[in-house]
């Protein structure tokens, strides 16, 4: 994956999660008692992994501070 602003070969690894946390993506951070999923542009990244750490594959570019990922379809079911 080459970066976006740069254009240089990013750094693959993994973005990951505190120990019960998980992602997702909105337009904007949904309130703490909102139920996330209803928020507009709700994507869900990963699922709850208890007892692990949620992650997703994911390329960073340490110069210009970007982290792409790339979401698993099998997220959308968990
Ligand atoms: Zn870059």
């Amino acid at each position: 994956m080459l970066c976006p602003k740069c254009g240089k070969e990013m750094r693959k690894g993994y973005l990951f999660s505190s120990k019960d946390g998980a992602f997702s993506f909105a337009n904007e951070v949904p309130g703490a008692l909102e139920n996330a999923k209803h928020a507009e542009g709700f994507v869900k990244l990963t699922g709850l992994k208890v007892g692990g750490r949620t992650s997703v594959p994911a390329c960073c570019c340490d110069a210009c501070r970007v982290v792409i990922l790339q979401y698993r379809k099998e997220a959308e079911e968990l």
